[in-house]
């Protein structure tokens, strides 16, 4: 059979039932199941399938093995009966859950591996496409967006931070109320699983995602008032007074003349700054942060905290946290767009946790694959491409990929 669909969609479906023939087994029921409404995206129709309840684990497995799909969620909400329509369903609750996706940074590597072209005039550039093309003024992309393991560490990375504050802010339990899965493609997603959080609204939840962004965070409210205050530094307290003295001692030690010119501070400011740097950091380490105006006025305070607190927030996608009905991918089913697992990590292994590894589901076998353009690839410790206008043979995990984001086809 000779396929002409870049994707090969036939063929993944045909690999995901294969996977999920012994695969499916792995996948665990999230807590509550019989409250919980599924969701499955299907090859082929783009068809999303709704308001899906499971009795058991043994449901789901069934579900998945029979219909093998592109993509499966469940709800972070918990419902009186998860097969009624919306409006029936009846809302119990929801997690608290959090969606850090590397889609949403701006990262140099993506310079190197994404593409957009312009539909109108067919123009090409190098990383997120602007809003509207320089070529022809149009706003209509193609997009070809690739991941390496420099996105899915600054993801996780993101997700690090995250956790972070909300075990030494929010005072969550890291192993009785927190769990962070791999999102299978460029993320993480941490889930919050708690009876204090269970019924907040969706007014609440924004002012939690306020928090971890550091919206609203005034220097002068942190503890840099005007008057001089006697006393120890706030790096040993807590909440956003200890984080915003933190944030800015981690990004004074860091910083470069490059970046302070990007925040349009001038050449004689910036001088001064990096001379008495050691100084500043010295006083935050020691003393209160009051002690900042003998640096510095209240202005260059303000922008430098902004930028600072920018780093330390954590990087967090606001609509799906506020969003008491959404989906999330389930752990340990396929993706779609990579071939790969979603999966829960264990949160003390999250250091160490490398999905370009670990989130592999086709371990054995090659496929031979004509590849219309791919950027160099790196999977299981070896790299291959970049690739372009060429057939060659894979290993599964890679063929997989590169088909997942159509990037090539099967080539009998
Ligand atoms: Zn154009
Ligand atoms: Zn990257």
């Amino acid at each position: 059979m000779t396929e002409h669909d870049w994707g090969s969609e036939r063929y993944v479906s045909d690999q995901f039932k294969r996977y999920y023939t012994s695969g499916a087994s792995k996948v665990e029921a999230p807590p509550q199941i019989q409250q919980r409404e599924f969701g499955f995206l299907s090859f082929g129709g783009r068809t999303m399938f709704r308001h899906i309840g499971f009795g058991d684990t043994q449901e789901i497995r069934g579900y998945l093995m029979d219909y093998n799909p592109a993509h499966a969620y469940f709800s972070a909400a918990y419902y009186k009966d998860p097969r009624a329509a919306m409006e029936n369903k009846g809302w119990l609750g929801a997690d608290l859950v959090f969606d850090i996706d590397a889609d949403h940074f701006d990262l140099p590597c993506q310079k190197e591996h994404d593409r957009w072209t312009c539909r109108t005039c067919g123009k090409e550039g190098m990383g997120h496409p602007l809003e509207l093309c320089p070529s022809c003024g149009k706003a209509s992309f193609e997009e070809e967006n690739w991941l390496c393991e420099r996105c899915l560490e600054a993801a996780k990375y993101e997700a690090q931070k995250l956790i972070d504050i909300l075990v030494q802010d929010f005072g969550f339990s890291q192993s009785q109320e927190l769990s962070v899965n791999f999102s299978g493609n460029r993320g993480y997603h941490v889930h919050v699983r708690s009876p204090a959080v269970k019924e907040l609204n969706q007014m609440t939840r924004r002012e939690v995602v306020d928090y971890m962004l550091g919206i609203g965070i005034e220097a002068e409210h942190q503890g840099f008032t005007a008057r001089p205050v006697g006393g120890g530094s706030t790096i040993t307290e807590d909440g956003w007074r200890m984080r915003s003295a933190k944030a800015l001692y981690d990004f004074l030690a860091n910083t470069t003349p490059e970046t302070l010119r990007s925040l349009k501070l001038r050449a004689p400011t910036i001088e001064k700054l990096l001379g008495s740097r050691d100084d500043i950091l010295g006083m935050l380490m020691e003393r209160h942060p009051s002690g900042i105006f003998k640096y510095m006025n209240r202005k260059l305070l303000d922008q430098l905290i902004a930028a600072a607190v920018k780093e330390q927030a954590a990087a967090i996608d606001t609509v799906v946290t506020t969003d008491l009905r959404r989906l999330i991918r389930l752990p340990n089913t396929l993706h779609g767009k990579t071939g790969w697992l979603a999966q829960r990590v264990p949160i003390d292994n999250l250091a160490d946790y490398d999905p370009l590894t670990e989130a592999i589901a086709y371990k054995d076998g090659t496929e031979k694959i004509r590849i219309r353009r791919t950027p160099e690839i790196a999977l299981a410790g070896e790299t291959y491409g970049p690739f372009e206008d060429e057939v060659v043979e894979l290993p599964m995990a890679v063929a997989m990929f590169v088909l997942c984001r159509k990037a090539g086809r099967v080539e009998r």
